[in-house]
């Protein structure tokens, strides 16, 4: 949904939003596996900076939810994890802020980001909030064992014999001739 400068001069814009998963381009690493739900409103505030310099910025306030697979840090499998949160966001027009401090005591509590163009995508606001909340690292249980480093068995299915199983001779070979340098 596309939120036009043009509308918002003229009234606030309500959204609500649910979104598939495979409309919003995650990338490779994140699959959403819920319905998006998201709803907020958006209006425009003029910021008058003296003379004719009116800043037009974007105000989108809402809340989203919805579930994101990420892998484990440990063992890769995906991990279901609720995704949400609610946002307060400010967007100026690009280049609006050249030449200024970057935002002013006020503005401290909203975040703010810069639109190019005639408006915002949601889309884009959307996909920014899901990264910014997703937690760094998950992991699919506490006691997951993890991938072998030594045979990149997934520890969780099946045991293996790494850890007991002699050196891998190539290694010996390569400590041997290690020994011989000293
Ligand atoms: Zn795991
Ligand atoms: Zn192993």
């Amino acid at each position: 949904m596309f939120i036009s400068l043009q509308e918002l001069e003229v009234r606030k814009v309500e959204f609500s939003q649910r979104l598939a998963p495979g409309i919003l381009e995650l990338g490779t690493e994140l699959r959403q596996s819920g319905a998006l739900q998201a709803k907020g409103r958006a209006e425009l505030l003029e910021e008058h900076r003296g003379g004719k310099n009116v800043v037009e910025d974007i105000r989108v306030v809402g809340d989203f939810s919805t579930e994101i697979e990420i892998r484990c840090a440990r063992c890769l499998d995906p991990v279901l994890t609720p995704v949400g949160g609610s946002f307060d966001l400010l967007y100026r027009p690009l280049g609006a802020d050249a030449g200024r401090d970057e935002r002013s005591i006020s503005e401290a509590e909203t975040e703010i980001g810069y639109y190019s163009g005639d408006g915002i995508e949601l889309q884009d606001v959307l996909r920014e909030q899901i990264l910014l909340a997703l937690p760094a690292r998950a992991i699919c249980r506490e006691e997951c064992r993890g991938i072998c480093p030594g045979c990149g068995r997934n520890l969780n299915l099946e045991a293996c014999a790494c850890g007991e199983a002699p050196r891998d001779p190539r290694w010996a070979a390569l400590a041997d001739l290690k020994d011989k340098l000293k």
